[in-house]
């Protein structure tokens, strides 16, 4: 049986950090995976996250089982934290996740379950684990145009024409803020105009939410994901605590639906009760129940949007040195879409070629695809990466 096996490709990120660690060069720059890092390089377990973690520690009283859908508390606080008022309580189905991946992965069973021959869209580009996961369930996939590699912008035109072409009961995959790997985001029009579109195809949006506090703030970066929740009869939905609470080796997440109606909701929270059982039985639960401490207490929950704040400023600020350090060296403009993207990537645009010289001869370490961590610069390394890029001739 084993013998059937074939090796799978590498993943191209876990590859690339492998290529970093193995560099001997003293000034490397790793602004490969995608996870926040502060001037130090460092990922910090985040102030109001160990307060909970100790108070948890103290408090809890046993390791039983929690739900098949998880913890209530955590699901109905993660209900409220993404979709706000949006849309009534009692539309909304929550189950508890391992991370977004695992939301992500639970959404795309559910969709199958539902309508095996439904189709879902996806933006060129996405996060490549969309693309893997779609094709591994067999899903019906197709593309619809997102960014404009002139403008390093959202292809909007293109992106409302390619979407033309869904039928009622497709689902459309969006990212609910800060694009990744691009950057790059839908305007509060934009995304009115995507409802629109929506409401007249009778198509479902699916949105994966991995950065919500990393772009505009925390609610304006659900302003979208809102409006499509208060205006269409359905949603899936899929969020990540890893980033903004900074719990990525918890796995913690949730998979959310919005039905029409209470019977519809009841039917999809067995549903997702149901898939949680099929696959792992009952989710993970530390890194929820911290989330949940953290959500539910007025002294750790501002504690939290204030570092979460500090991290947004922060990389926002190093997208701003960045745009003027490149306008200056350039004398052009061509490189602001840099303090206009939002979130902890950037797709700057460079050739694979360009890539590889700033890998070989500048020890600069990007996606393939030029996608960049913006977390992974600092006030040093940002004028190095500047001069790199003038340099390979972006
Ligand atoms: N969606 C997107 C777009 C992401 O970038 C990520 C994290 N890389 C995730 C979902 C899921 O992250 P996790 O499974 O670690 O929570």
């Amino acid at each position: 049986m084993l013998s059937e096996l074939t090796p799978q490709p590498a993943d191209k990120i876990l590859e690339l950090m492998q290529l970093y660690r193995d560099d001997p060069r003293e000034g490397k720059v790793d602004l490969g995976v995608g996870v926040y890092k502060d001037a130090d390089g460092r990922t910090p377990v985040m102030r109001a996250v160990k307060a909970a973690e100790r108070r948890l520690v103290e408090t809890q009283e046993t390791k039983a089982y929690t739900g098949l859908a998880g913890d209530p508390a955590f699901t109905e606080a993660m209900r409220r934290l993404v979709l706000g008022d949006a849309v009534e309580a009692g539309r909304v189905a929550v189950a508890a996740t391992p991370g977004g991946t695992g939301a992500i992965r639970q959404g795309l069973e559910l969709m199958r379950y539902a309508d095996k021959d439904a189709t879902i869209w996806i933006s060129s580009p996405t996060w490549p684990n969309h693309l893997t996961i779609v094709k591994y369930l067999g899903i019906p996939m197709r593309e619809y145009r997102y960014f404009d590699g002139e403008s390093r912008g959202v292809d909007f035109a293109g992106m409302m024409e390619d979407l033309k072409g869904v039928k009622a009961g497709d689902l459309v995959l969006l990212h609910g803020c800060c694009h990744n790997p691009t950057g790059a985001n839908l305007t509060v029009e934009e995304w009115a105009s995507v409802a629109a579109l929506l409401e007249a195809t009778g198509a479902v949006p699916f949105i994966d939410i991995a950065y919500q506090g990393f772009g505009d703030g925390l609610d304006a970066d659900v302003e979208g994901v809102r409006l499509l929740a208060g205006r269409l009869p359905e949603m899936v939905l899929a969020a990540s605590c890893s980033k903004n609470f900074g719990v990525y080796r918890e796995r913690t997440g949730v998979l959310m639906t919005v039905a029409r109606n209470g019977a519809d909701r009841d039917s999809a929270q067995a549903t997702l009760a149901f898939l949680n059982r099929q696959n792992y039985s009952f989710p993970p639960d530390h890194g929820a129940r911290v989330v949940q401490m953290i959500l539910d207490d007025d002294d750790l929950r501002a504690d939290w949007q204030e570092e979460l704040e500090d991290v947004r400023l922060g990389m926002l600020d190093l997208r701003q040195q960045l745009a003027a350090e490149l306008r200056q060296r350039t004398n052009s403009d061509r490189f602001d879409f840099v303090a206009q993207h939002r979130g902890m990537f950037s797709r700057l645009g460079c050739s694979p070629e360009q890539v590889m010289a700033l890998r070989k001869d500048h020890g600069i370490y990007m996606v393939g695809d030029s996608r960049i961590n913006i977390a992974g610069l600092n006030a040093r390394t940002v004028p190095v990466l500047a001069e790199a890029l003038v340099a390979v001739g972006a």
